[in-house]
């Protein structure tokens, strides 16, 4: 297949100041959790984005000085010249690729509690510091204080070209950086010409941008990462505000990289907002300037992608996301490969690595963060070690990618999948409310299984230990899956929720999806307009959409969690305030900090997860969200029959994925590819579980 002529636009050369972009595609700046932790893995990984085609790729945000030291988070470093090593690797390999390197300089003021250099925090007027309920303010800056911000930010833009990087950001975006603090009407409240008018909010920004530019010209391009709607209206950040200050300062820096604030909104889930949400808020911003212009907004359609160049809404394609579920989604592109592209689902699994301080993992992208560590490559992968046949059993995200990796390794490959779909759990929860984009975690490797010619997938073939036997396939990979428990066990109760006799049978999320793929939630176990009481007890997104989508069937939804809020761990997510709001918006009542104890006939005891003093609410049907049961009942059996094996070529039967240990889709398209990758590599070597660590040199 050919690139289409309509995207050809996207390979045009753009001039950014003193550089040139040797096509349209912007690895926009995104987190890691590798940083300046873990710079070996960091550097491997950009580089890749450079080989998958992006013109440009930055960094993630990289702190100037110990006053801005994000920590737990990991983010880069530039505070003196120890750091310039490991940013030197980081150019070396993007430029292995003739691709250019940005740098997101930044300050982030009260964002920045300085838990490790122990710092105290500034501001542009004193306000506590952000991050949650923390008992510590963020100092109100002097001029003082500006003048030495601006000096740091100067030498850390000398820095940055000593490094060698082509591209230098002035970091104004997300409600993150202190500039966008300058910015902000809401938190400026300096009377001195730093403070009042849009101009004089303005004043750091310009300052630091001209600055900036008499540091990088004529080495390096000057970009500045501006937010222009805080999606709060006029109290906040908003685009008129914003659009009058990129036009009082249009021509001084060499590109304007737009985005939304706060960092949610910007990277909302696509539960939440589809491809090119943005698009509203930026569409104008090119009518005032004459400098290239980059947006953002998931975008991972090449025809959208070349109307909004051929619109003249963008330059240049900015993507983070997009550019960590496919680094190499600028190359397909280019040769019009686009039915290899994988899609980024929107799940935003790659932002917990940020919340959580540990490398970034991507639930399309299993080989994202193991580029160094593990040597695994996004479009690569060794050739067969045997010619021995793999039965995979299950097509669920952990089998598919079990496989899909196999087979483009050359082995040959029986997929046996006991449902009339392939997919698994990703089949079954994107009928679910704003869950619709998972099913690309199947398709991409469906499409990727049809061309690779040498796996045979057969659907409703459930399999039993005595057919596997009877095949007599060397190697058995089982990746069977898992159900949620209808006995209430979970992390709130380990032995399980009673149920009383004469009580309706409570539901499980299964039991609703199977609703949901039939539209109708009327049947016998769940009368219509019924009182349903969600049980949370997993607090990812599961119980949350369960209660949405009961709430819109019309029923009066009680969601019952043992955390202090909806979907607790979709705060790793960036999700959480979006699921609260939108269960209040469908009139879910929430309960947070209970605990489910009882189900009787119409209603259900809970008891207060600090007292436990016992109440009774009233419920017709309660759904329990908590622990999930592996599904490996066969691996068992095959392991009791371990005997036989050897009678019939058996070397090996394998348990992976939720079958093994229930987890996120991510972890379980992860599992699919590690079993590939180490199918036939040294069994003490992968029981070791072992791979590359970056070291503390000692001696420093
Ligand atoms: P994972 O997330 O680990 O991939 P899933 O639950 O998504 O797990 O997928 C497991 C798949 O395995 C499901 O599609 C299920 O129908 C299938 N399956 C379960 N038991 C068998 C079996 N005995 N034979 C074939 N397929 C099975
Ligand atoms: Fe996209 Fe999810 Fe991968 Fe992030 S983790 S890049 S949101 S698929």
């Amino acid at each position: 297949m050919s690139r289409a002529p309509a995207h050809d636009i996207l390979f045009e050369e753009v001039a950014i100041g003193p550089v040139v972009a040797r096509n349209r595609f912007y690895q926009a700046p995104h987190c890691n959790g590798m940083g300046h932790l873990h710079p070996n893995a960091c550097a491997e990984m950009r580089r890749v984005k450079a080989e998958g085609g992006w013109a440009i790729v930055c960094t993630e945000e990289v702190e100037i000085h110990p006053s801005t030291d994000v920590s737990p988070h990991i983010e880069g470093r530039i505070w003196d010249d120890a750091d310039l090593p490991a940013l030197r690797l980081l150019t070396e390999k993007i430029h292995l690729h003739g691709s250019l390197a940005g740098i997101e300089l930044t300050h982030n003021g009260p964002h920045a509690l300085n838990l490790y250099s122990r710092a105290p925090s500034r501001n542009v007027s004193d306000t506590p510091v952000f991050g949650g309920h923390i008992p510590v303010q963020a100092r109100r800056m002097d001029k003082e204080d500006i003048r030495e911000l601006r000096r740091w930010h100067r030498d850390a833009a000398k820095r940055a070209i000593e490094a060698e990087f082509d591209l230098i950001h002035v970091y104004a975006g997300h409600a993150l950086s202190i500039v966008s603090f300058f910015l902000s009407r809401k938190y400026n409240r300096r009377s001195d010409e730093y403070g009042g008018s849009p101009e004089n909010r303005a004043r750091l920004l310009r300052e630091l941008i001209e600055e900036t530019v008499e540091v990088a010209h004529p080495r390096a391009a000057v970009a500045v990462r501006i937010a222009v709607d805080e999606l709060i209206g006029k109290e906040g950040t908003h685009k008129e505000e914003v659009e009058e200050i990129i036009e009082s300062m249009a021509e001084l820096p060499d590109l304007w990289d737009l985005s939304l604030a706060e960092w949610a909104n910007d990277s909302a889930s696509a539960r939440f907002q589809e491809e090119g949400f943005q698009e509203p808020y930026i569409r104008d911003i090119k009518k005032l300037t004459s400098k290239p212009v980059v947006g953002v907004g998931r975008y991972t359609t090449p025809d959208r992608m070349a109307r909004l160049v051929r619109d003249g809404v963008l330059d240049l394609i900015g993507a983070a996301r997009p550019s960590i579920a496919d680094p190499f989604l600028p190359r397909k592109i280019e040769e019009g490969r686009y039915e290899d592209i994988r899609e980024c689902i929107g799940c935003n699994i790659c932002v917990t690595g940020d919340f959580l301080a540990a490398p970034i993992r991507c639930t399309q992208n299993p080989t994202m963060g193991e580029e160094w560590r593990r040597g695994w490559h996004p479009e690569n992968i060794r050739k067969r070690g045997s010619d021995k046949s793999v039965l995979v059993v299950g097509a669920g995200p952990a089998g598919l990618e079990a496989a899909r990796a196999l087979g483009q390794r050359g082995y040959e490959i029986i997929l046996a999948e006991a449902s009339d779909e392939l997919g698994g759990r990703v089949a079954r929860e994107a009928r679910l409310p704003g869950l619709a984009s998972y099913i690309r975690v199947r398709d991409h490797r469906k499409l990727q299984l049809d061309q690779i010619g040498n796996a045979s997938c057969y659907l409703q073939s459930r399999l039993a230990c005595g057919d596997i036997l009877e095949y007599q396939i060397p190697r058995v990979v089982i990746a069977t899956g898992c159900m949620w428990r209808r006995d209430g066990v979970g992390a709130s109760n380990p032995l399980g929720v009673p149920v009383d006799e004469d009580a309706r049978a409570p539901l499980t999320p299964d039991d609703v999806m199977s609703m949901v793929a039939k539209k109708s939630s009327e049947n016998d176990s769940l009368p219509a307009n019924a009182r349903v009481l969600v049980w949370d007890d997993d607090h990812y997104y599961m119980a949350s959409v369960i209660a949405e989508w009961l709430a819109g069937q019309g029923h009066s939804v009680c969601y019952v969690t043992s955390a202090g809020e909806a979907s607790a761990w979709t705060r790793n997510t960036m999700e959480q305030h979006f699921i609260q709001k939108r269960l209040l918006d469908l009139g879910v009542e929430i309960r947070s900090n209970v605990i489910l104890r009882r189900i009787s006939k119409g209603e259900a005891e809970l008891a207060c997860g600090f007292t436990d003093r016992r109440e009774r609410v009233g419920a017709d049907v309660v759904v329990l969200a908590g622990a999930r049961a592996p599904e490996d009942k066969l691996f068992v059996e095959l392991q009791e029959r371990k005997d036989e094996w050897g009678g019939r070529g058996i070397e090996a039967v394998d348990l992976i994925g939720d079958a093994f240990a229930p987890a996120t889709v991510a972890h379980a398209v992860y599992e699919g590819r590690r079993y590939a990758e180490e199918t036939d590599m040294d069994e003490e070597e992968i029981r070791a579980g072992l791979f590359r660590r970056e070291r503390i040199d000692l001696r420093s």
